[in-house]
């Protein structure tokens, strides 16, 4: 089986999702090739063929240059699966990419199971096994879904390639920061977050003592921000903010990808909940399995006695 990677520079440098596509590929038991717009001066730390457009030439992003290098790479190599992180650059090039070849596209996998992808559905809370219907397929990865092992190493054979076109479509005129509104968890050392298990928003600022016990700030799951129990700058994960705190603590929370990716980086993590089997438990360096509203009175009590 071969795969062919699709490296990024993101602002001038190679993103993090890309050690995550290698480990990934090594997950399928799949050689590897891969393809990068960017310069030799920063090249991925990988082993095998690396096709390498010109960013001067090809721009840090235009879609028909983009995919041009990207298609003349898959030509090449003729892999089963050409990979992309699923992000912005992903979103945008893997369907081109596909409509060319004709090929299945699988986006936003979490995970890998008897060589079936694994994708979510319904807002998260299910997943389903799906596998291509045609002979090779491109596919995008959740980012946080494959951390790096640190397995990957090596200098790429580097192999130059030009478009072939001019691309005449649209270009990146740049990269606009989102406004920062209210808090920035991404500083604070300790965070106490709060997931749907709290029950009901009566029960918030319970889990707010503990976080103010342990000098901390609050964070959130998203059903918690949907249902309008915290406010949305609190919330952490893929689609709220990404958080490395020395200690993350998550009240009932079941730990689904999306959380994981903005909080797995943390350096030492609670999780309090009823279920021992709950996703969390797979990174948690302490799992408290009990009925939460309780334990955290009873916690914050003792904590403040000290
Ligand atoms: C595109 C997309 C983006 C998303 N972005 C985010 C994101 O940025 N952040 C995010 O958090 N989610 C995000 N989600 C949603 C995500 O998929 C999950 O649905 C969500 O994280 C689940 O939140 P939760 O763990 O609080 O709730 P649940 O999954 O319902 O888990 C509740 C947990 O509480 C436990 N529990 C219940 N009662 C108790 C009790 N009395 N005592 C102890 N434990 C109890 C349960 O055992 C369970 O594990 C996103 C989803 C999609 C599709």
């Amino acid at each position: 089986m071969k795969a062919l990677l699709v490296f990024e520079y993101r602002r001038g440098k190679l993103t993090e999702g890309n050690s995550e596509l290698i480990d990934f590929a090594a997950g399928l038991c799949a050689q590897c090739a891969g393809v990068l717009i960017g310069e030799e001066s920063a090249l991925p730390a990988f082993e095998g063929k690396l096709y390498l457009g010109d960013i001067a030439v090809c721009k840090e992003y235009g879609p028909e240059l983009h995919a041009d290098i990207i298609l003349q790479a898959a030509q090449k190599e003729n892999p089963d699966y050409i990979i992309f992180t699923h992000a912005p650059y992903g979103w945008d090039l893997a369907p081109r990419v596909a409509a060319k070849l004709k090929a299945a596209q699988i986006s936003e996998i979490t995970g890998l199971s008897d060589g079936k992808f694994e994708v979510g559905c319904c807002s998260g809370k299910m997943r389903r096994l799906v596998r291509p219907a045609t002979p090779r397929a491109v596919l995008t990865l959740q980012e946080g879904a494959f951390p790096f092992t640190g397995k990957a190493g090596g200098t790429p054979e580097v192999e130059k390639l030009v478009p072939t076109g001019t691309g005449s479509g649209p270009e990146l005129a740049g990269f606009k920061e989102a406004e920062k509104h209210g808090l920035d968890l991404s500083g604070a050392e300790v965070i106490v977050s709060a997931g749907r298990g709290v029950g009901k928003k009566d029960n918030i600022p319970v889990i707010a003592e503990l976080a103010a016990a342990l000098k901390g700030e609050m964070g959130a799951s998203r059903p918690v921000v949907d249902a309008g129990w915290l406010e949305h700058t609190r919330q952490v994960g893929a689609t709220g903010q990404v958080v490395s705190p020395k200690l993350y603590v998550a009240c009932g929370i079941s730990g689904a990808i999306q959380h994981l990716s903005g909080m797995r980086n943390s350096e030492f993590i609670v999780a309090i909940n009823k279920d021992k089997e709950a996703p969390i438990s797979e990174i948690a360096d302490v799992m408290v399995i009990t009925d939460l509203m309780p334990f955290v009175a009873a916690l914050t009590a003792q904590l403040k006695k000290i």
